[in-house]
């Protein structure tokens, strides 16, 4: 809920610096590892955007893999937990690199 509530201050204040009359649309990019159920939070929206400018608003979620490199034999492959082997040379010495992300990609506004 809490994160939904954010998004929604978030994506109000940059309506209202541009003159916004109602956010019609929202794109969030929300990576498989940055801890967000994206069921939960289209789930949790509409409430936490009742009331607001982005109250009518569409949110549409963009799901990124996570990505892990291999300190040792340099190699990229999809991970889905924080503790992973690499699967060409069983080192545990993998780093997340992508898919904690989560941001506003981009948000349209309607003026009225
Ligand atoms: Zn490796």
């Amino acid at each position: 809920m809490s994160v939904a509530l954010s998004i929604v201050d978030a994506v109000e204040e940059k309506a209202r610096l541009e003159g916004a009359g109602r956010i019609s649309e929202i794109e969030l990019v929300v990576g498989r590892m940055a801890g967000i159920q994206p069921e939960s939070l289209k789930f949790c929206f509409p409430a936490a955007a009742r009331g607001t400018l982005a109250e009518d608003a569409v949110l549409l979620i963009e799901e990124r893999e996570a990505l892990g490199s291999c300190a040792d034999c340099g190699s990229t492959f999809p991970v889905s937990f924080y503790l992973v082997e690499c699967p060409r040379c069983r080192s545990l010495g993998v780093r997340v690199v992508s898919g904690d992300e989560f941001l506003i990609q981009s948000i349209t506004i309607e003026e009225e």
